[in-house]
């Protein structure tokens, strides 16, 4: 396991393929995945400003919500740990008798786990209340801080302005929120949601974005989200599989293989015109791959 943050790892990886020659079209992926093995991708940078406000204000321990294979709840037990802050971490549902991988390695790194019941967990403002002086992240680092974080990420592209398109997968929003800050006027900013019909991450994602950037060009696809959230049918893990194949491109169940998917309908079907460059964020986040049997993946 690395003990720190490699952003050194962070590369470009361009994409060979006969459906982008055929269009004249170039796709680089931004492979923030690298950055470290648990705090993966976007959740770092989505992270970083609000360990930062906690430290200025002397809190010394982070609390945060999620999912027995949340990525954010692992990311936060580490880039905690790492900052020398304690951390608690809100799990959805009863505790089962055995913890998946997650979760016991968020605890390792010093992540005190408390669950609690679905129907409680959806009254956050009275869990917050049994926490006294701990300092409060959204679920999914949602908020300004995190945005202003994600917009960090396009500087580990040497040319990010050289792209017409830049897309990304969406939870909630916030990567996107970043992104579209960071982005140009003449770019366009496409993400793809994880979720079914959350029709409200538009408006989300431009709650965060100040005044000058509403004006920016992004939208949201809505159906690529094959089933749902997590839903993983046997062609999502087939076509996963195919880009470990072809491109040595490790992606998930939840976010960014979706998205890639995406990306490859829009071409092939000339929705993102011939001629374009993009520039797919992957934006890390696995371990919503650990909740598939062994074997499933061939990487
Ligand atoms: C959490 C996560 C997202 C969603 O990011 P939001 O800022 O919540 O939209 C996207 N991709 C991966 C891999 C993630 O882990």
């Amino acid at each position: 396991m690395k003990g720190t943050l490699q952003f050194e790892n962070i590369y470009t990886q361009t994409i060979e393929a006969d459906w982008l020659t055929q269009k004249n079209m170039q796709l680089d992926v931004l492979r923030t995945d690298l950055l470290h093995e648990f705090i993966s991708g976007n959740k770092w940078f989505k992270l970083k400003y609000y360990l930062q406000d906690a430290q200025q204000k002397c809190f010394d321990t982070i609390a945060t919500f999620g999912g027995a294979y949340s990525n954010h709840i692992i990311a936060t037990a580490f880039a905690c740990k790492y900052a020398g802050i304690k951390s608690v971490g809100i799990i959805r549902g009863e505790r089962p008798p055995v913890l998946s991988d997650t979760l016991e390695q968020a605890m390792e790194a010093g992540m005190e786990l408390d669950f609690v019941s679905r129907a409680m967990y959806n009254d956050k403002a009275s869990i917050i209340q049994h926490f006294p002086n701990v300092y409060w992240v959204n679920e999914g680092g949602f908020g300004i801080r995190g945005a202003e974080g994600a917009a960090e990420i396009l500087q580990y592209n040497e040319d990010p302005s050289a792209y017409t398109h830049i897309v990304c997968a969406v939870g909630t929003g916030t990567m996107m929120a970043g992104l579209v800050a960071a982005s140009t006027q003449q770019q366009q900013v496409i993400g793809v949601s994880a979720m079914k019909g959350n029709f409200s991450l538009e408006e989300q994602v431009r709650s965060l974005l100040s005044t000058k950037d509403q004006t920016k060009d992004f939208y949201i696809l809505q159906d690529y989200h094959f089933g749902g959230y997590a839903r993983h049918p046997p062609e999502l893990i087939s076509y996963m599989n195919e880009l470990w194949q072809q491109h040595k491109l490790p992606t998930d169940i939840v976010y960014t293989a979706k998205t890639f998917y995406a990306i490859a309908q829009m071409v092939t079907e000339s929705i993102i015109p011939a001629d374009s460059k993009i520039l797919m964020i992957h934006s890390g986040g696995l371990q919503g791959n650990r909740s598939l049997p062994d074997k499933t993946l061939a990487f």
